[in-house]
């Protein structure tokens, strides 16, 4: 699950991270509101930041800076409702309905900070760079010496120490150093007590008067321990999210939406994933990973196909199930009954076996509607690949 920056921030502040003083703002007036309010506060100027679930806003001028009110308002009318375009977007853009309005840092250094998880050391990795402010994938691709690691030991946590190196390797000054220590070791507490897959402070800048903030801020958690985050879970802005994708949520269905044309109905994650690697093999592209889970009901299949279906880009869909706990006759009854009621007209090609596997393929042939069902899993993924082009 991702946040905004602004949410992202308050957390941070929480945990005593030192961030921009600043304040989310719906409306052209709000913003102007707490512009005036920053400016009568002694800020030398504000900046006024898209709100979108996407980095490179900057780049993309959902960034401005303003010296004065009359500044601040020409941006915010600019970039409030604006269609932010950055190379996270996608080309059709993001709609931009909040803004963050904060006070300007003097910005002397822009630094990078991050936390993730290695998945090869099975361990979180603290990364820290010189080369902040900019696509750290650029950094990492161009020069991966440029990004200072430590890894975290789980037993005993991000020490001290670990953070004292990262800040040394990172040139602070000497009366930074303290500081560098205690925000990082506040950014490992973030992480961990939110179940954070991802935090990025990018940048983390010094200022001219020896102050270290965190100028922008990215968090995303761990959908699997949303469960025990309530408050956490309030904070998610499904506008920023494929409506398909949040459509299929709502069903318990995991569903991401990809670029092919060949649509996947498939159960279990690691068959999900088989079938769009054979797809490929095949010489066809996925339209979507889905994995209708290991007991999906005729409610889930139906609202599955629905999915499916309101992608305009697919032409064939690939039904791939290994009956277990979810029988194949279930599956198949379900199919069929979506099928009639969804009008289905595009090409089916199913793959089945397990559990009352024969009683689904006669539930199939009996229905009256034509399948297409393959003899292995590779055959039915040529079936799907040749149907897929053939347009019908
Ligand atoms: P991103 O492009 O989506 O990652 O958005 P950022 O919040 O990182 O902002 C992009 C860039 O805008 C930063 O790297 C800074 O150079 C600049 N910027 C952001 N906030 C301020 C600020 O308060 N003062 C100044 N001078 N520049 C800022
Ligand atoms: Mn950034």
């Amino acid at each position: 699950m991702k946040i905004h920056e602004y949410q992202a921030k308050d957390i941070l502040a929480k945990h005593g991270v030192a961030v921009p003083r600043g304040e989310v703002a719906n409306t052209l007036d709000e913003a102007l509101d707490v512009a005036k309010k920053l400016f009568a506060n002694g800020a030398s100027g504000v900046v006024v930041k898209a709100q979108i679930h996407a980095g490179g806003r900057g780049k993309g001028g959902g960034v401005k800076v303003a010296k004065n009110i009359q500044d601040a308002e020409t941006y915010i009318k600019q970039i409030l409702g604006m269609q932010l375009i950055t190379h996270q977007t996608g080309p059709q853009g993001q709609k931009v309905s909040r803004l963050l309005i904060e006070e300007t840092a003097a910005i002397d250094r822009e630094l990078y900070l991050g936390i993730v998880l290695d998945r090869a050391a099975a361990k979180l990795v603290f990364m820290a760079s010189k080369a902040g402010g900019m696509e750290i994938e650029e950094v990492a691709a161009k020069d991966p010496k440029a990004i200072h690691k430590a890894y975290i030991d789980p037993a005993v946590g991000f020490q001290p120490y670990q953070a004292r190196q990262l800040a040394f390797a990172l040139g602070l000054k000497p009366t930074q150093i303290n500081q560098a220590v205690k925000f990082m070791l506040g950014l490992y507490k973030v992480y961990i007590d939110t179940d954070a897959s991802l935090l990025e402070i990018n940048p983390f800048i010094t200022t001219k008067d020896d102050q270290l903030f965190a100028l922008d801020c990215k968090i995303n958690f761990d959908d699997n321990a949303m469960f025990r985050h309530k408050e956490l879970k309030e904070l998610r802005d499904v506008a920023e999210e494929d409506p398909l994708e949040v459509e299929a949520s709502k069903y318990a269905l995991n569903y991401i939406k990809l670029d092919g044309n060949i649509a996947c109905m498939v159960n279990g994650a690691g068959l999900a994933m088989a079938t769009m690697d054979i797809i490929q093999y095949a010489g066809g592209s996925p339209a979507n990973f889905l994995d209708v889970g290991g007991g999906a009901n005729q409610q889930q299949i139906e609202a599955a196909f629905a999915i499916l279906l309101a992608d305009k880009n697919v032409q064939a869909i690939f039904i791939n199930i290994f009956g277990g706990i979810l029988r194949v006759d279930v599956l198949a009854t379900a199919v069929v009954a979506a099928a009639k009621n969804l009008n289905v007209t595009l090409p089916i090609v199913l793959r089945l076996e397990g559990t009352n596997v024969e009683e689904g393929r006669k539930i199939l042939e009996e229905s009256g509607l034509k399948f297409a069902v393959g003899a292995t899993m590779k055959d039915a993924a040529d079936i799907v690949v040749a149907a897929a082009k053939g347009g019908k």
